[in-house]
């Protein structure tokens, strides 16, 4: 009997994966045996080069994931390249940071788009993909600190990452009973090119850094075992959670 953490033969598509969060968390399944299509619209060949390194396949799916459209055309190419899909990881986002008085409707509508309104679409292009194979799947949506907090100067950002949680409940309620699982992973402050503003502003970082227990920003490769955890058998019967990995952030 395999460990139930083994998702060796199967194959995660992860959005954003070429840097960051999602390049750590497409490694770690990589790690645990899957196969990996990673999305996006840059190419992603030092994640590639990891995964085909950990002895996996690996493929680029070149997308712009601000539209909505083509999404299903995604999953099939997936499909098509590594012969499967079995879970998603919603990843890639953005985020703008301006006062409340002065955002704008582009700033709004961008950031919704691709954390809120992909994230939603894509996990119904992979449902519909496991549906009609009258099989199950694994979703896992990237949430935030902000899917619990307000936060401040970042309005489209924490309203996508608030939504993208409510989503995650949603479709878990929709379709657990399909053996379809959709959680959700919220980090905490990690040291990538979403943060690089706040870490180099040395008041922000000195609050941020104060708050949390662990003492430190998050890494990259610390977000990578809740992953393969909820991607994995162990997490069969685990339908809408969400589960921080932050630090400590959240518990103070
Ligand atoms: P990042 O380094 O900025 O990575 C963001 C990823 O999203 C990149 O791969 C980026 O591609 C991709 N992306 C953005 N817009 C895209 C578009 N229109 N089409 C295709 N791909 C697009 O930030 P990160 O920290 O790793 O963020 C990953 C996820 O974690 C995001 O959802 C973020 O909100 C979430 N998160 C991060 C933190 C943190 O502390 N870092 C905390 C909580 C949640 P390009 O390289 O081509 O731009």
């Amino acid at each position: 009997m395999s460990s139930p953490f083994d998702i060796c033969g199967q194959a995660a598509l992860v959005t954003g994966a070429n840097t960051g969060l999602g390049q750590a968390i497409a490694l770690a399944l990589a790690q645990a045996g899957a196969d990996i299509a990673a999305v996006g619209r840059s190419a992603p060949d030092e994640t590639l080069a990891a995964v085909r390194a950990a002895g996996r396949r690996g493929a680029w799916i070149e997308a712009d994931l601000n539209r909505s459209d083509g999404l299903g055309a995604i999953v099939e190419r997936a499909v098509a390249e590594l012969g499967r899909v079995d879970i998603l990881i919603n990843n890639a986002g953005t985020i703008r940071r301006v006062d409340a008085l002065d955002f704008s409707e582009e700033d709004w509508d961008a950031v919704l788009g691709i954390n809120l309104k992909t994230a939603f679409f894509l996990a119904q292009a992979a449902a519909r993909h496991w549906v009609a194979q009258a099989r199950g799947g694994k979703i896992i949506n990237i949430a935030s600190m902000l899917s619990f907090q307000g936060g401040v100067r970042v309005a489209s950002y924490t309203a996508s990452k608030s939504g993208l949680l409510g989503i995650t409940r949603l479709l878990a309620n929709e379709w657990a009973a399909r053996g379809i699982n959709v959680n959700a992973i919220a980090p905490g402050y990690f040291a990538t090119n979403n943060t690089q503003a706040l870490r180099e502003d040395a008041g922000r970082n000195a609050a941020i850094l104060a708050r949390i227990p662990a003492d430190r920003w998050g890494e990259p490769g610390d977000l990578g075992g809740a992953a393969v955890f909820l991607a994995s058998r162990a997490a069969d019967y685990v339908h809408g959670a969400v589960l921080p990995v932050d630090g400590g952030w959240l518990a103070r």
